[in-house]
């Protein structure tokens, strides 16, 4: 079938609203270390590592052959009515790996499932569908996950089983508050929670779930401290905190294991999936016992945690844990940073370079304006991809680059993007400059 049957036949039998990247879209045919391989033969370096989920990158040996040794016995799966001993020992490290007291965990098939259940169990134990989140918050595409996705480009449905209002703090660059202190940003920022809450609810707020970096935001970062000081206002009313760490997962945020370790707070529940698996379809959720054993009802994820999936998340913890990944990520993260900042210095097409570790963004505007340049992002991607590199898109308004490579990267692949993208920013500086 040649390339252009594949995607006449993609667009004729899947959904209209399934985005896919590029012009030309590409089909990733075999893949290897942090290089992927189009049916045309061409390669490229992969600074999105599918949305985040490739964390190791691909060909990873020790993944690989947890999942054949999996598959040597001869069960992928039967169900998780039965004892599945990958699935505990799974459960056992996450929950030890997640600072909360006693935790618990429940396994899932992805961020959105993951999300869902986080979002039922503090609605049943609070008795109310009173939720917070971030204004530009993404959690997820099913019923109550739109209901509290603050990006109307992604928000699929206006009807939701909760009923959300949103707080300010994630994205400071297009905040009102933006020209504040750091530490004035948060006062300002909690005052705007403080009276949310007074004025748009009717004071039973279940939970507050947020990102501590916005991903389909555009890596959105609010200043260290920032859930600190929120969290503070939540314990008073008595609002279950959960931290959506679907992207900040597992290392990538290079300082910490967790993205909501950088504001000195112990959330009540944490949701993950991508870079779990490397590549398997495994998402779950870790928090206090109380929270987590709130339903009082029976309910099964028929594939959460099953033996393939626990194998590989398995193999991937390891990896992560004996490769010192996050030391990686915030080594080769601060180099791509510092890289980053001085293109920005140089072309005024970049507003802002942000985020942590392997979790950059790349806030991209009209030259020596603050107007958001969706154009810049799709000039920038296109020319990449013509270099031989993938960078993600994302933010409110699809202006800002998203940089979020394998955790596995080494030096020279880092300085050979760094190259590409000064390149590719500068042409798009040019061409929106003239
Ligand atoms: N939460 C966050 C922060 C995400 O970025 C995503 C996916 N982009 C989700 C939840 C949903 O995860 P999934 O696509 O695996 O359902």
């Amino acid at each position: 079938m040649s390339h252009e049957e594949l995607l006449a036949r993609h667009r004729a039998v899947l959904p209209n609203w399934v985005a896919l990247y590029y012009d030309a879209p590409i089909e990733i045919v075999s893949a290897s270390g942090r290089r992927v391989t189009d049916g045309d033969g061409r390669t490229y370096l992969d600074f999105f590592a599918g949305i985040l989920t490739n964390a190791l990158g691909y060909d990873v040996a020790e993944v690989a052959d947890a999942i054949r040794s999996q598959l040597s016995t001869g069960v992928m799966h039967t169900s998780t009515l039965y004892l599945i001993r990958k699935q505990v020992e799974l459960a056992e490290r996450i929950a030890s790996l997640s600072g909360i007291p006693n935790a618990k965990v429940f396994l899932t098939n992805s961020g959105t499932e993951a999300n869902e259940a986080a979002l039922m169990m503090a609605t049943q134990l609070r008795r109310s569908n009173e939720v917070l989140a971030l204004r530009n918050s993404y959690h997820g595409r099913a019923f109550a996950t739109v209901g509290i996705t603050g990006n109307r480009s992604w928000s699929a449905s206006s009807l939701s089983p909760v009923k959300v209002s949103y707080v300010h703090g994630g994205y400071r660059y297009r905040s009102p508050f933006r020209s504040l202190s750091d530490a004035d940003y948060i006062a300002a920022c909690v005052d705007d929670l403080r009276n949310i809450i007074e004025t748009t609810t009717a004071g039973e707020v279940a939970c507050m779930i947020a990102e501590p970096i916005q991903g389909v935001g555009g890596f959105a970062t609010p200043p260290d401290g920032f859930f600190g000081a929120m969290k503070t206002v939540l314990d008073e009313y008595g609002v279950l905190f959960i931290s959506d760490e679907v992207q900040t997962g597992w290392g990538r945020t290079g300082e910490h294991y967790w993205g909501i370790q950088a504001h000195d707070v112990v959330p009540d529940a944490m949701t993950f999936a991508k870079g779990l698996g490397n590549g398997l379809a495994i998402g779950g959720l870790v928090g206090k016992p109380e929270l987590v054993d709130a339903f009082t009802a029976n309910s099964i994820s028929t594939f959460g945690g099953n033996p393939i999936a626990s194998s590989g998340a398995l193999a991937v913890l390891d990896f992560i844990r004996d490769h010192d990944l996050q030391a990686q990520a915030a080594k080769l993260g601060s180099v791509l940073f510092d890289g980053l900042r001085s293109v920005a210095d140089q072309y005024s097409v970049v507003g802002e370079v942000r985020g942590k570790g392997l979790m950059i963004g790349v806030e991209l505007v009209q030259p020596g304006t603050r107007e958001a340049s969706a154009r810049a992002a799709s000039l920038v991607l296109e020319a990449t991809k013509q270099r031989g590199l993938l960078i993600g898109k994302g933010g409110l308004y699809g202006n800002v680059l998203r940089l979020a490579p394998p955790m596995t990267l080494t030096e020279e692949e880092t300085d050979e993007a760094l190259g590409t993208l000064r390149e590719s920013i500068a042409a798009a500086h040019e061409e929106l400059s003239r």
